[in-house]
């Protein structure tokens, strides 16, 4: 009998040296050296005076990107998942109705998540790629009366945005219902007016447009929600996701709940500073406009859109797959050959759209340039019918190069 785990060879596994990838799919983005730089530098106590600080920042600097004076504005610890279930998780209680979107992937988990706190799930439909419609979502609403309605701004899986967000949040308050938005691919990337717009609960991710590392994720509640929240008959099935107990970190109060990730905060307070430094609305304008010049690109290349102007999302762009061409091939060559990261389609659009994506510190005049020149190489050498020279020229064209 040997003793359990064996000996490791530690010159076989190495120093960590990742590859240099320009990440330009679904998230992460690329992070900004200053992000980097403040993740390297030393740990305090998640209780010690100066942390306790660097909290209020961090909580002022949400409130500006979200747009929103709600007093419940933190960054809960884990990914964007774990900010869509303390949503979720809170909001809905055993017995409540949540109405939800068929429209795309994070449609399906808000559904799921819903289910697992115990709630009933009603669905608005619409197909993969398109958005709501104000009248199926005012219709699904008179039909089955919900507590809670959720829809997603920013549909990563189909590269759509949704528009009449405030004619949604109308619809859903005359009939009661809390809002909950997901926003984890529009913050910081494209117009989000959390108070504006009558979102009574928005969970995002920092990875995304905010290009920080995963792991502290935005979430925002108006009173009203919180009300919701902390007059629950039951407890909320999370105890690690109850935002009764974190209030008691994240409000006055300051205890004890769990350790913030400290490194975490760091991150996303820096990331959140550059977001003020920039401008909210002169980094949507941004977004907009390299994306525009992305579009441009591909569009001239002779590559289609799969959303129409109308709802295009600057943040993730879905480019149809052309003609007999696979799209995993694509994405693996583009890795391989130009260490750029694109992904493929999801669901219901597997295999018909390339998702590229153009968040945060990776919309760059120069990473367009090298996602047009990369993927029009490697469209061209599998044959697919294509002009990568035409779509270079419109990108920089449209950059004003
Ligand atoms: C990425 C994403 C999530 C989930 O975030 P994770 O950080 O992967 O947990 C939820 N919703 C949307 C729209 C996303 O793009």
């Amino acid at each position: 009998m040997t003793a359990g785990g064996g000996s490791v060879d530690v010159s076989e596994i190495g120093e960590l040296v990742p590859p240099d990838r320009t990440l330009m799919g679904p998230g992460p983005s690329d992070v900004h050296p200053r992000v980097l730089k403040a993740m390297s530098t030393p740990l305090v106590g998640h209780l010690d005076p100066s942390f306790i600080e660097i909290m209020n920042d961090v909580q002022e600097l949400l409130r500006y990107t979200f747009r929103t004076d709600n007093r419940w504005t933190i960054p809960v610890s884990g990914t964007g998942s774990a900010a869509m279930e303390a949503a979720i998780g809170n909001l809905v209680e055993p017995g409540d109705t949540m109405l939800v979107p068929t429209n795309g992937y994070f449609g399906g988990r808000m559904a799921s998540m819903a289910r697992r706190a115990g709630g009933d799930v009603v669905e608005v439909d619409a197909p993969w790629g398109e958005p709501l419609e104000p009248d199926d979502v005012a219709d699904a609403l008179a039909e089955h009366d919900p507590d809670v309605f959720g829809f997603v701004h920013a549909e990563t899986s189909t590269g759509v945005l949704q528009p009449d967000v405030p004619e949604l949040t109308a619809a859903a308050h005359d009939h009661d219902a809390v809002v909950i938005a997901d926003t984890v691919t529009s913050i910081g990337g494209v117009e989000l007016r959390v108070d504006e717009w009558g979102i009574d609960v928005a969970y995002a991710g920092p990875q995304k447009c905010l290009s920080c590392p995963p792991g502290a994720s935005p979430l925002t509640l108006s009173d009203d929600a919180m009300e919701k929240v902390l007059s629950r008959e039951e407890q909320s099935r999370s105890w690690y996701l109850d935002l009764s107990l974190l209030e008691g970190y994240w409000g006055d109060e300051r205890a004890y709940h769990h350790t913030a990730p400290i490194t975490s905060v760091y991150a996303i307070r820096e990331a959140l500073r550059l977001v003020a430094e920039e401008g909210i609305e002169q980094r949507w304008a941004r977004h907009e406009r390299l994306a525009g010049a992305l579009k441009a690109g591909v569009e001239a290349m002779g590559l289609e859109m799969n959303a129409p102007d109308a709802y295009w999302l600057p943040s993730l762009n879905a480019v149809r797959v052309p003609e007999g061409i696979d799209d995993g091939d694509v994405c693996t060559e583009l890795l391989e050959r130009y260490d750029l990261e694109i992904a493929s389609g999801l669901g219901d659009l597997d295999g018909d759209i390339f998702r590229i994506g153009c968040m945060g510190h990776s919309a760059r005049p120069e990473n367009v340039i090298y996602v047009l020149t990369a993927l029009g190489d490697v469209l061209e050498g599998m044959g697919a019918d294509v002009d990568p020279g035409r779509g270079v020229t419109a990108g920089r064209r449209a950059l004003g190069e």
